[in-house]
């Protein structure tokens, strides 16, 4: 049986350095690749993926996991990578290779309709893509198969284990709470100074800080590197080779500093992948939800700190001279925690951020299940920001055009960004637990501690748990929101006054 369990070991493993080689062309893409290779581009990313894609369903790798299966010599990581694998391999034939073309050409012509409608603000030049990628994505729940909604099996894509039905539990006991918060932030007198802010922070002078910073959370350079890119991101390509990418705007002093942050989070989750699973699907992430708790908590909790700040607030002021004179941490703290219900999600605080997601969810759910037309989707999109956030929509360029999601037929995504602050909030309330000392470490910028409790519980974990079982086992309780309202009550009514 090791034969055999070393043969799938193997042909696994040359999966995986051809998707590592379509990774490594997407960051060149994405960060240094001149123009006029786009087409080019393409083409490499379009062969490199159909061979993997060919050499993980080949008939051979079924029989291998059939016979893996069957047998019970393994060892407990063994069987759990030959279960992973097998369920990868299940959901990889169940879609035939000409669906995945169709899907593909109809993706591509639907970006190209919502560029064009987003720029010219008409969601008509869209509606009929959108009915197009939903008449898909429809037919690929059926292919994937599913209990319950058929949003299940898009949604298992990304957060597998999670269900439609405990979405609307735990965002319809989290929606009405946050609005509700968010009503006397609002409408509190004591608001936060941000005029300071409006001047020109120095490009060169951003750029090292963020890199001091990740140096300092534990990011790793001799394994990873940041570069600039439109979108930041982060990739992998092993784990000793994950990157990350970050934007930086003269006129915002945070933003590229809390993109680092953000995705120094993702990135230690993947350098904290175990050794001895390189090459293999443990050696992978959870699911969008667990990777988002990780980036997360680094941005949010720590990064819009007190403790944070009463650190890195004395180094801005020394690297900006004169620009900064007189500002205290909590000057700082306050500023970059300013809560202001915005049209964008992705400028979103975090007491607004996750009902930017559940307007979404709420819509993409009526869409699978067929309670919703797509033409009605901007109507819909418009009562609910007025309900959930209070603003009126001018147009659909800051309304249901904003995002990319669902012109590349992703639907099942958004939720895994309000899952992230959930599962952030409950695994740190675990944390405090743990380190008594966390936030004088914090302020002394020894994030050590803090690291090797997630290495240990959460990144070595790899595939060995599902989201769900991961914070059950770790913080006893299943997913809920009442460990982020806590945390959001406690940071923000004292912020704003509204409570000592
Ligand atoms: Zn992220």
């Amino acid at each position: 049986m090791s034969n055999a369990l070393d043969t799938l070991k193997e042909r696994l493993g040359e999966v995986s350095d051809i998707n590592s080689a379509v990774s490594l062309l997407h960051w060149d893409q994405e960060v240094y690749m001149p123009p006029k290779a786009a087409s080019g581009r393409g083409q490499q990313l379009a062969t490199l993926s159909g061979l993997a894609h060919r050499m993980f369903t080949d008939a051979a790798i079924g029989d291998l996991l059939r016979k893996l299966q069957e047998s019970d010599g393994l060892s407990p990581d063994d069987a759990k990578l030959v279960s992973e694998a097998t369920h990868d391999y299940d959901q990889a034939t169940k879609v035939p290779e000409s669906f995945v073309q169709e899907f593909a050409i109809a993706q591509s012509k639907a970006y190209e309709a919502w560029v064009e409608a987003r720029e010219s603000s008409a969601f008509k030049t869209f509606q009929p893509h959108l009915e197009t990628m939903l008449g898909l994505l429809r037919q690929k729940a059926d292919l994937l198969g599913y209990e319950g909604s058929p949003y299940n099996a898009l949604l298992g894509e990304y957060e597998r284990g999670m269900t439609a039905e405990q979405l609307k539990t735990i965002f319809g006991e989290l929606a009405p709470k946050q609005g509700a918060l968010v009503d006397r932030i609002v409408n509190a007198s004591d608001q936060p100074d941000l005029a300071w802010l409006d001047q020109e922070w120095n490009p060169d002078t951003q750029w090292n800080i963020s890199l001091e910073v990740l140096r300092e959370m534990g990011y790793d350079f001799d394994a990873g590197r940041q570069d600039k890119s439109i979108h930041p991101f982060t990739i992998n390509f092993d784990t000793k080779d994950v990157r990350v990418t970050t934007r930086i705007h003269e006129k915002e002093l945070f933003s590229g500093l809390t993109g680092s942050i953000h995705e120094g989070g993702h990135a230690l989750y993947e350098q904290g992948f175990l050794d001895s699973d390189r090459r293999s699907v443990l050696g992978q992430a959870i699911s969008l939800g667990i990777h988002e708790s990780q980036s997360r908590m680094w941005e949010n909790v720590i990064g819009r700190s007190q403790p944070f700040w009463n650190r890195y607030a004395p180094r801005l002021q020394a690297a900006y001279p004169g620009q900064l004179d007189g500002r205290t941490p909590e000057d700082f703290y306050r500023a970059i925690n300013h809560v202001t219900p915005s049209l964008i999600r992705v400028e979103a605080d975090e007491c607004t951020y996750n009902l930017h997601v559940i307007i979404r969810f709420e819509i993409e759910l009526a869409l699978v299940e067929g309670d919703l037309a797509v033409a009605d989707v901007p109507e819909a999109w418009n009562t609910k920001m007025k309900e959930y956030l209070g603003l009126d929509v001018p147009d659909d360029t800051n309304g249901c055009l904003q995002d990319i999601h669902w012109s590349h037929g992703s639907m099942g995504y958004f939720p895994t960004y309000a899952l992230g602050n959930l599962y952030a909030a409950q695994l740190f309330e675990t944390i405090e637990e743990a380190l008594p000392d966390l936030w004088t470490q914090v302020e002394a910028g020894d994030f050590a501690p803090l690291l090797g409790w997630l290495r240990k519980n959460v990144h070595e974990v790899g595939r060995r748990n599902t989201a769900v079982e991961l914070i059950e086992n770790v913080t006893g309780k299943e997913p809920s929101a009442d460990a982020f309202m806590r945390y959001l009550e406690g940071k923000y009514l004292p912020l704003y006054g509204l409570r000592d």
